[in-house]
């Protein structure tokens, strides 16, 4: 067994803010959705659509740590 004490953790933010537009299903991240309207309805259709629902990637409500000296991964939640 490794003698780490795991000290020093670091928060992993694996959890994506994730858009998905409810009209062609286009999933984008929140923070390349400068505009605020869907680019894809945009290029189809000219019209700026702005109905998006929220996409959790992982949805455990855990947290998930990594030991800066050892990488070993703590999930606390
Ligand atoms: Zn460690
Ligand atoms: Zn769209």
């Amino acid at each position: 067994m490794s003698s780490c004490k795991h000290s020093i953790l670091v928060l992993l933010s694996d959890r994506k803010n994730m858009l998905r537009c409810q009209h062609c299903h286009l999933t984008i991240k929140a923070d390349e959705l400068g505009a605020g309207y869907c680019p894809e309805c945009y290029e189809v259709t000219g019209n700026k659509q702005f109905d998006f629902e929220e996409v959790t990637a992982e949805d455990t409500g855990l947290s998930r740590y990594r030991c800066e000296d050892c990488g070993l991964i703590v999930k606390s939640g």
